[in-house]
Formats: structure tokens, C-alpha cells, sequence
């Protein structure tokens, strides 16, 4: 069963017996069938039909040096730079055919973050949690497993410490010689519902008196004292009225608020405990694995929205007027530099041990994210001005479904003739629903960190010392300089440090 289907996937999430899940202040018992979640379960199933697409399954597909065996690329570990790069590729393409974030991306990078933080653990001498990884990889591996990534707390005042606000952040409450018990809740988890089993990280640098959070672990969904409040999000009551057109492309992300209350997980899935001093590593690790991502993922929304927008012009015959081409042209080139700095953080990947850990090139990947956090806004408001007021002021579906009313409709907001008026408010709406999305621009802001923290690793990066020598030299307030090897001005992350200190 390494390559599962869809349905194959589908039909696995469709029974659960201990986990609580509830929408809208009710528990629902079937997440593939409820339809406020269905479109979620459709998108996170376009991973595993990837995988069997003839365009997509080269990218979908990896080979796994662990199982000996091909499997779905979202369980794989990297393995090249080429690797990252075909990530990057595949969350573009598939974010072509679902509209929508497909969730799966937070598991696998927690995959690959805690395989290189287990493996530098190793390489330490601390090697249980890197033995244990390797044995719960393959059982992923070898079952295709759904995973959702969980390392946002709720962190209460955020200014305060763990240990000072022990509520905010999850922790271990009791460790026996079988496993720990863990209780605190995690936030904005996305594809939680769809998912099958939780990968659990800490959420920032810890110190030594944070030891009881700093844990890292997995646990199946469907597990005793697990309970999810999923999130409602912008124009999710369409997804319930039964449409076909107000809520295209059904097909959308949705993220919940996990509580653990008092959760048991065996000893051989806990892959971090009180390791505070390796806390703050994970965090790099993941978070630069994330931020790479998201020039795929974005870039391929930003091509539904400069297609609609495209379209759009054409059906109200604006599309060869020259302002209208350059804010083409305009979206273009934003969307191609957020996905040009995912590449490049891919192409320029950092080996940090010998067989074959890739990590993505920090710096590329923060700007990667950074540029993530304003240029989907700029994309969604050309389109906007493109679309036209329509955009926000379009009649409903059932307006058009009602015959008293159908005929006026058609009549007054017909545009060109190639199209029809339902045409024009399939795309309307579509725009809509993609461009003002919670994944095209509100995770695009906070999703892998809110844009501060991507400024803060950059500045930590940059060498500004370094750049100030080359100016001081060539305005011959200095006479000398040693050059350095490397062209970049940029300093070693803390992750390359201890990568290399032997
Ligand atoms: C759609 C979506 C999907 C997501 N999916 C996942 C997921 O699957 N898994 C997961 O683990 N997380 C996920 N996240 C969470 C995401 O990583 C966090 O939202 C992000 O790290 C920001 O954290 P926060 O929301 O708590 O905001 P905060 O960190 O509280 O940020 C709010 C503001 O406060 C500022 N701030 C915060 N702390 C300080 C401080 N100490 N001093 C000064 N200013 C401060 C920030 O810079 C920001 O301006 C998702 C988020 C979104 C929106």
C-alpha cells in the first residue's frame, strides 16, 4: 500500500471513534461526508491522486533509500538540492488542481525537520530519537500516511516564557517507562480533521527551565483526550448551501485549534524530550523547510488568479488595453519571483550531514516567505481592479437559478458573446474565493511564522559587518580587506554550526 489512491485515502479517514472533532459547535463523526469539511478531505486527496496523475506523478513519486521502495513524495526525505526543487514544482502544479492549500506540506516538513535534528542528535551521541524516527518514517512511508504538522501553542501573552505561562504551551505532564502524558492545546493546525496522525514540535527556542516543553513527538488523530475545534473561514457558509458556482472551486484548506488533555504517547514515537537545548534548532530547521515551500504553493494560487483575471478581462474585451497588460504583466512577475526564491532555496541547499541531509538555503527560504507575505495582497488587489466591482457585488448562484430573475440577469451582465453570463460568474466567483482566501492571503502573512520572524532570521544571516568592510575598502577609509570565499555576505545559522562542529 505504499502509493495509496485517493479513495484509498479517503476511506482511511472515514472512521473515527476517540478523537472529538467539531464544526460550528457540533462533533461531527464523518469528516469525508460533512460539508463544511469535504472540500478540505477533496484537497488533501489531491496529493495521493498526484501521485497517480500521468502529468504529475514523476513529481509526485520519490524513492526511499529507508523502504527500498517508491513513495508518495509527501513522506519522502530529501535527498538533493533536486529534491527540494521537485517540492517546490509539485506544490505549484497541485495547487493547479485544487484552488486551494492542500495541507499536507506541514507534516512532511516536520518529517524532514526531525529527521536532521534527530540525526545531528545522533551524530552527538544521543541516538534514540533518530533510531525511533527511522522506524515511525518507514511505517509513514509504508502506509502513505495523511500527516498534520503541529508546532504553533496558543502562547497565551506572548511576551512571557513557557515555564512562566505553563497553559500556553504544551507540555509533559508525567513520563513512565511506556511513554509520556502530554496536555496544552495547539493552534491554526491545518488539515487537522483530514489528517491520520499529528506530528507534534515545540514551537520556539526553549530554555533550561522550559525543559517540560520541550517535546517532540507523533500520535494517530484518532486518539484518546485529542479533541478539534476546527476554524470557520471567509465565505465558508457556501460551502453548505449545496451550490455549484458561489463556492468554487470547492475544493479548500481548514485549520482547528487541537486540545490535548492529558494525551499518552508510547515511548517509541517521542523523537524530543527536554532536549531544550535542540528546541530552537527544530524550529530553524522546520521553519526554513516551510518557508521554501511556499514560493510552490502561492505561486501556483497566484496562476489560478492571473488566469481568472486573464479571462476576465477578455469577457468585458479589455484584456489588449495596455494598463491591463502590464497589471498582467505586473502579477506575473511578482508571482514568479516568490516562486524563483523557493528554487533558489532549493538549488542552493545546505548538506548538513554526509549521506544526504538537504536543508534548504536559509536565507533564500526567509525571503522566500517574506516576499510571500505582501506579494499575494498586491496579486489579489490587480486582479480586483481587473475584475471589476463585480467581484463584490455579483448576484448569488440561486439568483441566477430563479426564472423570474435569470433572464435579467443574463441580459444585464452579459459581456463579450464568446461567454455566457453563468461563465462570467463562475469565474467571478472563483477569483473571489481563491484571491480572498484564508491560504492565498492570511496564511500567506502568519502561515510558517508571522513576517517579523522571517526578518529576524534574514538579519541574522546577513553579515552587515562584512558589507560594511567591502564599502570602508572601496571609499578607502580602509586600505585593506581579506575577501572572504563565499560571494554572499551571509553568517552560518546556528543549525550549520552545530552541523559542523564535528
Ligand atoms: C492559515 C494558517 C495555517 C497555519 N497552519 C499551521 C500548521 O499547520 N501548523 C502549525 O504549527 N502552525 C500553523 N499556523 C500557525 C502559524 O505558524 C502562526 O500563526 C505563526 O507562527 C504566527 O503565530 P501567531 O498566530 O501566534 O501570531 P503571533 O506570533 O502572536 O503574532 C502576532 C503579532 O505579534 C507579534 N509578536 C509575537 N510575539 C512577539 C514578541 N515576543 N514581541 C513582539 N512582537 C511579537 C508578531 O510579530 C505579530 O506581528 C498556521 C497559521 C495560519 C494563519
Amino acid at each position: 500500500m505504499v502509493l495509496r489512491t485517493g479513495e484509498e485515502y479517503v476511506n482511511a479517514i472515514r472512521h473515527r471513534n476517540k478523537v472529538e472533532i467539531y464544526v460550528m459547535g457540533k462533533e461531527v463523526k464523518d469528516v469525508t461526508e460533512h460539508p463544511f469539511l469535504k472540500p478540505s478531505v477533496l484537497a488533501f486527496k489531491a496529493t495521493y491522486d498526484a501521485a497517480h496523475e500521468e502529468d504529475s506523478e514523476s513529481l509526485a513519486r520519490a524513492w526511499s533509500s529507508f523502504i527500498n521502495e517508491e513513495v508518495n513524495r509527501f513522506t519522502h526525505i530529501h535527498r538533493s538540492p533536486e529534491d527540494l526543487a521537485a517540492k517546490v514544482k509539485l506544490l505549484r502544479k497541485i495547487s493547479h488542481k485544487t484552488g486551494a492549500c492542500f495541507q499536507r506540506c506541514v507534516g512532511w516538513d516536520a518529517l524532514n525537520a526531525i529527521y536532521v535534528t534527530s540525526r545531528l542528535m545522533a551524530e552527538r551521541g544521543k541516538k534514540e530519537y533518530y533510531e525511533r524516527f527511522v522506524e515511525y518514517l518507514k511505517y509513514v512511508q509504508k502506509n502513505d500516511v495523511a500527516l498534520a504538522g503541529a508546532m504553533t501553542d496558543v502562547k497565551g501573552i506572548r511576551t512571557l516564557r513557557p515555564h512562566e505561562q505553563p497553559h500556553a504551551y504544551l507540555r509533559v505532564t508525567q513520563v513512565t517507562k511506556d511513554g509520556i502524558y502530554v496536555s496544552g492545546a495547539k493552534a491554526n493546525i491545518t488539515g487537522i480533521g483530514a489528517a491520520e496522525e499529528i506530528v507534534v514540535m515545540p514551537t520556539r527556542a526553549m530554555s533550561e527551565k522550559d525543559m517540560d516543553f520541550a517535546v517532540a513527538f507523533s500520535i494517530p488523530l484518532d486518539t484518546e483526550g485529542i479533541k478539534v475545534i476546527i476554524g470557520r473561514q471567509v465565505n465558508d457558509g457556501r460551502r453548505l448551501e449545496e451550490g455549484e458556482i458561489d463556492g468554487l472551486p470547492y475544493r479548500t484548506n481548514h485549520e482547528g485549534l487541537v486540545i490535548f488533555d492529558n494525551v499518552f504517547v508510547p515511548m517509541e514515537r517521542v523523537f524530543m524530550l527536554g532536549d531544550w537545548q535542540m528546541s530552537g534548532i527544530l524550529v530553524e530547521i522546520f521553519s526554513s523547510y516551510h518557508r521554501q515551500g511556499y514560493g510552490g504553493c502561492k505561486s501556483g494560487l497566484g496562476d489560478v488568479i492571473i488566469g481568472a483575471a486573464y479571462n476576465l478581462a477578455k469577457q468585458i474585451g479589455v484584456e489588449k488595453a495596455p494598463h491591463i497588460q502590464n497589471k498582467l504583466n505586473e502579477m506575473v512577475l511578482l508571482n514568479e519571483n516568490m516562486y524563483g526564491s523557493g528554487i533558489a532555496a532549493s538549488l542552493d541547499a545546505v548538506k548538513l550531514c554526509e549521506d544526504g541531509c538537504w536543508w534548504v538555503n536559509p536565507m533564500f527560504a526567509n525571503v522566500t516567505k517574506q516576499l510571500v507575505t505582501r506579494f499575494p495582497y498586491e496579486i489579489t488587489k490587480f486582479s480586483t481592479d481587473i475584475a471589476g466591482g463585480i467581484i463584490g457585488t455579483a448576484p448569488s448562484e440561486w439568483d441566477l437559478k430563479n426564472p423570474k430573475l435569470k433572464p435579467y440577469i443574463e441580459k444585464y451582465l452579459q459581456g463579450m458573446m464568446d461567454y455566457s453570463t453563468e461563465d462570467r460568474l463562475r469565474m467571478v466567483r472563483l477569483l473571489e474565493n481563491v484571491g480572498f482566501s484564508v491560504a492565498f492571503l492570511i496564511e500567506s502573512v502568519h502561515g510558517a511564522g508571522s513576517p517579523e520572524a522571517q526578518r529576524i532570521a534574514i538579519n541574522r544571516v546577513y553579515d552587515y559587518e562584512y558589507a560594511e568592510k567591502i564599502a570602508k575598502y572601496l571609499s578607502q577609509i580602509e586600505k585593506r580587506i581579506d575577501f572572504k570565499e563565499n560571494a554572499e555576505p551571509w553568517r552560518k545559522t546556528d543549525t550549520e554550526k552545530i552541523a559542523s562542529s564535528g
